[in-house]
């Protein structure tokens, strides 16, 4: 019986109809999938994307050097090296995110009490060469000097929410 159901099951093609139903079925359903890049899906104001570091408007970096971030990053991500300047204020020599090792997590920036290293809404970036995934201090200082306004704004509707 189970053989003959086999056969009838193959000669009349019912597992294709069967298929061909649940492709009519989503032929006329409204589409989910968007023309990427030229059509982009909505984005949380949470999102998590590349790092910057800001500046104060006088242009004075804002990082004072106190290492927060590095200690609490769960993936060791970020690497510092602190000095002292002749004005007595600290400041890094060296800062570098490793954006192989980050889990984008967000934990620097909230630990941040100067807002100095932020994760903007920039996920369209990509690495061609070795090393290239080092966010020296001065790659991450040029994302926050294009982008402020945009991460300035992000802040101001985020303070809203706390
Ligand atoms: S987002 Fe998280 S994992 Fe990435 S550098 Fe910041 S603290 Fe580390
Ligand atoms: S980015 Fe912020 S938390 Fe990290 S060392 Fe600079 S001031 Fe401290």
């Amino acid at each position: 019986m189970r053989l003959l159901k086999h056969y009838l099951k193959s000669f009349l093609f019912l597992e294709l109809l069967k298929g061909m139903t649940v492709t009519g079925r989503y032929l006329f359903a409204r589409k989910i999938t968007i023309q990427y890049p030229e059509e982009k899906t909505p984005m949380s104001p949470r999102f998590r994307g590349l790092h910057a570091q800001r500046r104060y408007a006088n242009g004075e970096e804002r990082c004072i050097a106190c290492k927060l971030c590095e200690a609490v990053c769960p993936a060791l991500a970020i690497t510092i090296d602190v000095a002292e300047r002749d004005d007595g204020t600290r400041r890094t020599t060296r800062y570098d995110i490793d954006l192989f090792k980050c889990i984008y997590c967000g934990f620097c920036e909230e630990a941040c009490p100067v807002d100095a290293i932020v994760e903007t809404h920039i996920l369209e970036y990509h690495f061609e060469n070795r090393g290239e995934n080092i966010m020296t201090k001065d790659k991450l200082l040029a994302v926050g000097d294009k982008y402020e306004t945009e991460i300035a704004a992000c802040k101001a509707a985020d303070a809203k929410y706390r």
